[in-house]
């Protein structure tokens, strides 16, 4: 079902496209030497050239645009052998050169398109523009001094990669949802970290209304937008002021806007600059660059497996439903485990294992993948102990239970309790017996058609076997003994 707002005057649609601002993981700076760490003392991270002094030369950084490259290859797009640096002029205190070094016309990469998944399951392409290399700028601080502002030029030229999307959203789930998978990219690819609390990556979101079937209405564009709650409810809260607008005889202007979380909506900024206004020029102290098809060709041979694809082959290898498989690729540390657990052995067992008692105890003992007590080594040995039949899934969960407290082997565990399973059938029927020899009321009301009573015996006998009894086994008994 499509998703529509109501108006006074009928249906509205929303149109949304994502420019998403993601930093890239590299040692140092765009165009120059210094530290692109995150965090350091104000202003530690700074060389001439960041802080413009005159007569600095920018000098490209490989590994930027190899992370560039990587980023583009996997949203499936166009990689531009040919791309060029512009100058984008502008002042902000916390720009020391005026201008920031951006990509305007030729972006070193093109038209591609990412797959998101919506709650009920459907899946939508949503396309990608372009992807184009820019520097980073400062950050101006006013309530560190009573008087001053303050600048910290650390992020100064650090590179970032802005991702355009088509205006293919169509609401705040697609927004949310596209803006989730771009950060499982590039997470999995190694190019940006994805942590949208610490700005490594933001967004700004371009929201318009329209009735169906008409054209694209004017847009506004929200800056800086910072989690993936925020987008969803950023593009939904600007729509609605949007739709008040036009249902009012105004017209919406474009415009830049902001969006303050605490107060849940959005305000003006400043009208939306054109292109013209940034006096956009190549850049005169770079060379354009140009890519060789072999390199290129280098960095995809070396493209790690991304979670589309690594979702429908978990579902072809291990036979598992697509929703669980989406689950477990959620990140590459997560998936890795799974496929521990799972090689050789039943992959929905492992599976089932995994999203039940293992993420539940995750969850109790406050831990994560990496400080997890039970590694995907120790879980792989203890569902081997139930494939072979050494327990039965209802002492293993026991087992589990002990391998968490005391981080012990779990076939230690099981000699130490003697928790094998019972296959001895001579001891099974005699604990059969018993039971229904003390049970007689019950297997004459058994006998006069009350068959849900079956269950009932085969936990008692499980019972007076401590659980340890082969279920199989003991149902078989049970059938026989009952006649
Ligand atoms: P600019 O360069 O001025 O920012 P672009 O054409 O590059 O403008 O578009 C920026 C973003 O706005 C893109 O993500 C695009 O999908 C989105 N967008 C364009 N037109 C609309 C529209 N009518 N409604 C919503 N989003 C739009
Ligand atoms: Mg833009």
């Amino acid at each position: 079902m499509a998703y529509t707002l109501e108006g006074r005057t009928g249906t509205w649609e929303v149109v949304c496209g994502l420019e998403i601002h993601a930093q890239v993981i590299s040692e140092s700076k765009l165009f120059s030497g210094a530290s692109a760490t995150y965090g350091g003392a104000p202003n530690d991270h700074v060389s001439f050239v960041d802080a413009g002094f005159p007569g600095m030369l920018p000098v490209i950084n490989q590994e930027c645009v190899a992370q560039a490259v990587r980023t583009g290859l996997g949203l499936k797009a166009q990689i531009n052998l040919f791309s060029r640096f512009d100058r984008k002029n502008y002042f902000y205190a916390d720009l020391p050169n005026g201008y920031q070094i951006s990509q305007f016309e030729h972006p070193i990469v093109g038209t591609g398109v990412v797959e998101i998944e919506l709650q009920d399951g459907t899946i939508k392409h949503i396309g990608i523009t372009r992807l184009h290399l820019e520097q980073d700028a400062g950050k101006s601080m006013h309530d560190q001094h009573a008087a001053k502002s303050v600048i910290d030029l650390n992020r100064a030229g650090v590179a970032l990669m802005e991702i355009v999307s088509e205006p293919d959203i169509r609401s705040p789930e697609e927004a949310g949802a596209y803006l989730r998978k771009i950060r499982q990219i590039v997470r999995y690819l190694g190019t940006c970290d994805g942590n949208m609390e610490e700005g490594s990556m933001r967004a700004d979101v371009n929201v318009s209304v329209r009735k169906a079937g008409e054209e694209f209405r004017t847009r506004c564009e929200i800056k800086n937008v910072n989690s993936v709650r925020f987008v969803m409810h950023a593009v939904e809260t600007e729509a609605l002021r949007q739709i008040e607008v036009w249902e009012s005889g105004g017209a919406v202007k474009q415009e830049t806007r902001l969006y303050d979380p605490a107060r849940g909506e959005t305000r003006s900024m400043r009208s939306k600059e054109d292109a013209h206004d940034y006096r956009y020029f190549p850049e005169p102290d770079l060379l354009p660059l140009i890519l060789e098809q072999d390199w290129v060709d280098a960095l995809a041979a070396k493209l790690p497996e991304l979670p589309d694809e690594k979702r429908r082959r978990f579902c072809a290898e291990y036979g598992i439903p697509f929703y669980d498989a989406g689950v477990l690729v959620a990140d590459q540390a997560m998936a890795d485990f799974y496929e521990t657990v799972a090689k050789g052995r039943d992959g929905k067992l492992a599976a089932n294992w995994i999203s039940g008692d293992f993420f539940a105890a995750l969850n109790r003992t406050g831990t994560t993948l990496e400080t997890s007590p039970v590694s995907a080594a120790a879980l792989g040995e203890l569902l081997d102990l139930i494939t072979d039949k050494t327990i039965n899934g209802r002492i293993a969960k026991d087992v589990f239970e002990e391998m968490v407290e005391t981080g012990k082997p779990a076939a230690a565990i099981v000699e130490e309790k003697g928790l094998r399973q019972v296959t001895d059938t001579g001891a099974i029927d005699a604990a059969v017996t018993k039971v229904l020899a003390e049970n007689a009321d019950k297997v004459a009301e058994y006998k006069s058609g009350k068959d849900k009573l079956f269950g009932f015996f085969v936990g008692q006998v499980m019972k007076a076997m401590q659980g340890k009894g082969n279920p199989a086994l003991v149902n078989e008994a049970v059938t026989k003994q009952l006649g």
